[in-house]
């Protein structure tokens, strides 16, 4: 089985793929977890939103050691925000395609595989069996985020993580090379107001009402 779940910042994205993959014993994969090391690797190399080209960031990614995802700096908005820059350069996403694509077609271990990212379902994956875009509004998103985030000993401010998702939002329904979208054929949720356990229930019942079909 293969389980594609896309969605915003914040969105419940995150949990949702976990705790699918937890149900149905397959591997997890969060492909945001690509980017944002790509991105801490050009931030401890010097570089700067304003000046990565995409050349420097293409020949990054052929040298990355993806080992730089265990540190916990990759959780940071300063790294979510240059991942964002990265992730909407051509050559970047394809460098990263055979991994994603790879991961899903001989998972390390389970059933199967989520990921979670993106353009799961829209580019990666097409041919996944299920599908999921997960929304909520900024506001909500934001204080989730920020909660998140001072969970973790980090000291921000609610007003400026709704600005950095805002931006980051924008650059990745924007960029011309895989926008953030819903698949046509995605089960849309939207969990403004929902917790994490209502949005797996849903998901874990739109999953058994299709295989019934
Ligand atoms: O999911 P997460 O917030 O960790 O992703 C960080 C950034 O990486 C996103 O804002 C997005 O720009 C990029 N990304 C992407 N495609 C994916 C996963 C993440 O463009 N499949």
């Amino acid at each position: 089985m293969i389980i594609a779940v896309d969605g915003s910042a914040a969105s419940g994205k995150g949990t949702l793929a976990k705790r699918l993959a937890g149900h149905f014993n397959l591997a997890h994969l969060d492909t945001g977890t690509l980017y944002r090391a790509l991105g801490l690797h050009l931030l401890r190399s010097g570089a700067t939103i304003e000046n990565t080209a995409e050349n420097t960031a293409a020949a990054a990614v052929k040298t990355l050691d993806l080992a730089v995802a265990l540190s916990p700096d990759i959780r940071t908005d300063a790294v979510a925000a240059m991942a964002s820059v990265v992730a909407a350069m051509p050559s970047v996403r394809a460098a990263f395609t055979n991994l994603q694509r790879g991961f899903a077609a001989r998972p390390p271990h389970g059933a199967g595989a989520v990921l979670d990212g993106r353009d799961i379902g829209s580019v990666i994956l097409p041919d996944a069996d299920f599908k999921f875009f997960i929304d909520a509004d900024l506001d909500v998103r934001a204080e989730r985020r920020t909660r998140e985030l001072q969970g973790t000993g980090q000291s921000v401010m609610l007003r400026d993580v709704l600005e950095d998702m805002r931006q980051r939002d924008e650059r990745d329904r924007g960029r011309a090379t895989a926008p953030l979208k819903a698949a046509e054929d995605a089960l849309v949720i939207d969990t403004s107001a929902m917790d994490a356990d209502g949005v797996f229930d849903l998901a874990v019942a739109h999953i058994a009402a299709s295989a019934e079909q």
